[in-house]
């Protein structure tokens, strides 16, 4: 890269193109008009220069190798450190629909190739001159490079003391996979709170796999799983958790009392050799399998604290309180169970009321609902009694206990994402209709929210 404009400040131009003789021929060009050219021969490259050359206009073909330009434009503007860079989209006659994709993302410009080196420079000293539409104000921030002023730029830095949440599966009853269920994912429950030193899990559903992987890659720490109840989603990831195979892990696992048979057989059962080709002797980290008391866990500055919910066996709800901020995860839940009518009729049903309350009580105040509300009201009619609760009451739910933030998980494996959208939807006209249109989503596998 060289440049030939003198005294004045450059003007840097990023040339993206995989084809060395056209890089370089409209690298030339631009030189030879007074400009500071840098080449980027994949998309890949192209981003890293769009952040450590800092160019005021990009060349950007769109046919590129490693990432094609389409994504490449995508991030540039999505990024706060490059969104202000005018795009000269550079491509062949004819590709329609990646030029109207283009245009959308927000480029400055299009030039078709082949074309004559003035054009090329009378495009970028357009680009140079004028301010790409939604961008910030290109003008001042351009003014202040050129002079200097303001070089130490403002790149605040996430601050991750406060802790953060990942969902790791978010479908109940089965692992499922299918197109049809990319958006939300497929595996089964399990979330994971990371605050301090220590991680708690909840649930060990086929989700714990992949947090296992990342785990294993990690030094040994303490993990601290929490089981709402021995449902097969809720532990059969287990035989899976890579760092219970690895020395030097302390894995204490926590569940209720009231299950027929004794926590540890019941992990235990799953390595049946008819079942399971290794046994929990192979297992080499320090497991532990501890009955919850009514005193809350403390594990460092966390506080974890659990209620009965309303599902076959005994089942538990948690609340993890962190500093500041508590979250409660109750994945499997029939709130209001075999209620019907409309959601905002429930308290003149005292009985039903008071059947709830404790449960109402444990989850008021808190700032996190994970809860699920698996069924529509159509669905509802059929599955009364099966542990899940239709979204009606389960948004009461939500509006009795005041909470403001509410991610939907337990999703039904035969709820594909479009059917989950729109059930979310519903989710959200019944919480308006309520009078309390809170702030909720729907969980997928691999969703992170930092506290
Ligand atoms: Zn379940
Ligand atoms: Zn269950």
């Amino acid at each position: 890269m060289k440049g030939s404009r003198g005294e004045e400040q450059q003007f840097r131009v990023l040339v993206a193109d995989d084809v060395k003789v056209i890089a370089q021929s409209i690298s030339w060009t631009l030189e030879e008009a007074g400009y500071e050219t840098a080449v980027a021969r994949d998309g890949e490259e192209c981003l890293k220069l769009a952040r450590s050359f800092d160019p005021h206009v990009v060349i950007l073909d769109l046919m590129m190798p490693k990432i094609h330009g389409i994504e490449v434009l995508r991030r540039l503007k999505a990024d706060d450190w490059t969104r202000h860079i005018a795009v000269i989209v550079c491509t062949v006659k004819g590709f329609r629909t990646e030029i109207g994709r283009a245009k959308q993302l927000g480029v400055a410009d299009l030039i078709i190739k082949p074309f004559e080196p003035e054009d090329l420079v009378a495009k970028v000293e357009k680009a140079r001159s004028a301010r790409p539409a939604g961008a910030m104000d290109t003008a001042k921030f351009l003014l202040h490079r050129d002079t200097g002023v303001g070089k130490s730029s403002y790149r605040p830095e996430l601050d991750a003391a406060g802790g953060f949440f990942q969902l790791w599966g978010t479908r109940g009853s089965i692992p499922i996979s299918g197109p049809q269920f990319m958006r939300h994912g497929g595996n089964t429950s399990c979330m994971t709170i990371e605050y301090g030193e220590d991680l708690i899990i909840l649930d060990a559903g086929s989700g714990i796999r992949d947090l296992g992987l990342a785990l294993a890659a990690q030094a040994p720490r303490k993990l601290h799983l929490f089981i709402t109840h021995t449902h097969w989603d809720h532990i059969q990831g287990f035989p899976f958790f890579a760092p219970a195979f690895i020395p030097g892990f302390e894995i204490t696992i926590y569940g209720g009392r009231g299950f027929n048979k004794n926590l540890e057989a019941l992990f235990r059962g799953q390595f049946d050799p008819d079942y399971f080709p290794i046994q929990m002797e192979n297992m080499e980290a320090k497991l532990e399998f501890v009955y919850l008391g009514d005193d809350p866990v403390r594990i460092g500055d966390v506080e974890v604290s659990w209620e009965f919910t309303q599902h076959p066996g005994a089942t538990l709800g948690y609340k993890i309180a962190l500093p500041g901020k508590n979250i409660a995860y109750v994945p499997d839940n029939e709130i209001f169970q075999g209620y019907m009518g409309q959601p905002e009729l429930i308290p003149q049903d005292p009985e039903l009321l008071s059947l709830y309350q404790p449960m109402i009580d444990f989850l008021t105040g808190v700032d996190v609902l994970v809860h699920e509300a698996q069924y529509t009201p159509e669905e509802y009619g059929q599955t009364v009694h099966y542990g899940h609760s239709s979204v009606p009451n389960a948004c009461f739910l939500a509006k009795i206990t005041g909470v403001a933030r509410w991610i939907v998980i337990h999703h039904d494996p035969g709820h594909s994402d479009d059917f989950l959208r729109e059930k979310l939807n519903l989710t959200r006209q019944l919480l308006a209709g309520l009078d309390h249109p809170i702030h909720v989503t729907n969980g997928y596998d691999g969703l992170i929210e930092y506290l």
